[in-house]
């Protein structure tokens, strides 16, 4: 798809594409000073000049998303909002005995929630703690809470309690506990261990005690997974920087796009459709500025 577009981008007349090349300095003039294995490369500005900067946030810079680019525009005295981590994963104080077990193992079609936020969906266990598409879109509000962050995790989320409880307690025979789940629940292993895990002796005991666990078990979330670990980040470049057309109020011609805006999105496509349209409108924008 890439590979098409460029190629249809090479057929305009004066088209050049310039690889490898990072952005270092931008003057107040507009002039924009690159690097280019080593060597400055610098772009004098015009009359007729369109910038559309869509340079990432500030996580997983392997890709190039290392979000050093922050300082060339705070430096153009831009209102700048801090990164943060957004769509992260969590870590947890799982015991020594639960971290052997847990080697990036999914628990599927379950609930998570935070104060009045559900999501349901699957959610991961890893030997430092849990990550998983419901905890990523509950990241931000576990971010900025400034209370204790306990998730709940409901194993059941299409029974009611009412059911759990029936089910838990239909008659065991001789088998263990765990089979006795397993054969009324279809509870998995690691949703056995982890119950375990956080339960009392005394409450693994208690059949209703047992069944209001399994629809609502607290989970507490020590820190987020550090910046870099994290699918996107919130902050960058603020809105009040740009006017309507997402262009640059102090630099006429310079628009942004993508995840530098301050702007925050669950992942699942909705990060991407976030920059896909925002680069769409800024284009839009360049062509009506150039136009005129
Ligand atoms: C592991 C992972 C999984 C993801 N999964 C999903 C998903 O399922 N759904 C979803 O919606 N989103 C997902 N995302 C998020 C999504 O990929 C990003 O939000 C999106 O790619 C951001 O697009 P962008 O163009 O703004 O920035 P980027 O795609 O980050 O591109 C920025 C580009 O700018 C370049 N650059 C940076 N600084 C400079 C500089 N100074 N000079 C020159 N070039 C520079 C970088 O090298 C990079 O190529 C995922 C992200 C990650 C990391």
């Amino acid at each position: 798809m890439l590979l098409l577009w460029l190629k249809k981008l090479k057929s305009y007349p004066g088209f050049k594409l310039f690889t490898h090349h990072s952005l270092k300095k931008i003057e107040k003039d507009k002039s924009l000073f690159f690097d280019f294995k080593g060597q400055e490369v610098k772009v004098d500005p015009s009359k007729n000049m369109a910038v559309l900067f869509s340079l990432g946030g500030g996580s997983w810079s392997k890709t190039g998303s290392d979000g050093l680019w922050t300082d060339l525009f705070s430096n153009l005295g831009l209102k700048m909002a801090p990164f943060q981590s957004m769509n992260s994963g969590f870590e947890t104080d799982w015991s020594p005995h639960f971290k052997k077990k847990v080697n990036w193992s999914p628990l599927k079609n379950i609930k998570l929630s935070f104060k009045d936020h559900s999501v349901r969906g699957e959610l991961i266990f890893t030997p430092y703690g849990l990550e998983g598409g419901p905890l990523y879109e509950l990241s931000a509000l576990v971010r900025d809470s400034r209370e204790k962050a306990q998730v709940l995790l409901d194993f059941f989320p299409d029974l009611s309690q009412k059911e759990v409880l029936s089910k838990i307690h239909k008659p065991r025979g001789k088998n263990s506990l765990s089979n006795h789940l397993r054969k009324k629940l279809k509870l998995s292993g690691l949703a056995f261990s982890l119950l375990k895990e956080r339960t009392s002796k005394e409450e693994f005991k208690d059949l209703d005690l047992l069944g209001q666990k399994l629809k609502a078990l607290p989970l507490d979330l020590l820190r987020p997974r550090p910046m870099e670990e994290s699918i996107s980040t919130s902050g960058g470049i603020h809105f009040d920087n740009l006017d309507n057309s997402l262009m640059i109020k102090k630099m006429p011609g310079f628009y942004v796009a993508g995840e530098m805006l301050d702007w925050e999105a669950p992942t699942g496509g909705y990060l991407l459709q976030g920059c896909f349209s925002t680069a769409y409108k800024a284009s839009q924008s360049i062509l009506s500025f150039l136009d005129n």
